[in-house]
């Protein structure tokens, strides 16, 4: 099997564990604004205003900015409560900025890989946010490429980003192997710009598409640095 110079890492539920954070600056950002007992109700609440606002930023309808006060502004209508979304928006952003709980094994994981290829985080997300978590978990001095989609104005699966991240790292496409848990953003826009992918799944996971399984499934982030020598499983 071939070897890999360099991989292109997912940052959200492929390292760090997204959903904890989420719920740990929602809990702060929420728990002075609602009545208690309420946490809960507004927490999903949000999760729901907030995945449409992401699929309109996707499809290019509207800007990160609007999204960042706009889901605020759309749970503060829905729950009839006197605050204001650019301050809670920015409240909620330090939150999350400051909370980045790893996935297991994704630091040893990491480091491991950083000593046989050149790794470039590639995430869709906000510049604040991705850059302030990626400090907070220690992860930073691993990379030596950070391409997140707000700063680039192009988000997976766009073929460009990873362009743009095999440029960055300055190694050749067929030298490079994408790994993430969005089978669209992830694998599907990796293979449409011409890199091999691997799909960071549980165990047991059906492949849902687009397109054929994926060469590589994952579901221990400690083979990432077998698979970089190609080893595989
Ligand atoms: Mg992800």
């Amino acid at each position: 099997m071939k070897k890999y110079r360099g991989l292109l890492l997912d940052a959200d539920n492929t390292l760090f564990d997204y959903e904890k954070a989420e719920g740990l600056a929602l809990e702060a950002t929420l728990e002075p604004m609602v009545r208690a007992g309420q946490l809960a109700q507004a927490a999903a609440a949000y999760r729901s205003i907030n995945a449409g606002w992401w699929k309109r930023l996707e499809q290019g309808a509207i800007t990160p900015d609007e999204l960042k006060i706009g889901r605020f502004a759309d749970l503060i209508a829905l729950l009839g409560i006197p605050f204001d979304p650019a301050a809670t928006s920015a409240r909620y952003l330090a939150a999350l900025a400051a909370h980045a709980p790893l996935l297991p094994y994704a630091r040893e994981s990491v480091a491991a890989a950083a000593r046989v290829a050149k790794l470039c985080l590639v995430t869709n997300g906000l510049t604040d946010v991705q850059r302030g978590r990626l400090r907070a978990s220690r992860l930073e001095e691993y990379f030596s490429a950070v391409l997140i989609s707000e700063e680039m104005g192009i988000a997976k699966p766009d073929p460009r980003f990873f362009h743009a991240a095999a440029e960055a790292l300055g190694i050749a496409h067929s030298d490079l192997l994408c790994i993430g848990d969005n089978p669209a953003a992830d694998v599907g826009g990796a293979r449409a710009a011409g890199i091999d992918a691997c799909w960071f799944a549980p165990e047991g996971a059906t492949w849902p598409g687009p397109g054929e399984r994926p060469l590589f499934v994952l579901h221990d982030l400690r083979k990432i640095v077998n698979l970089a020598q190609g080893v595989y499983p």
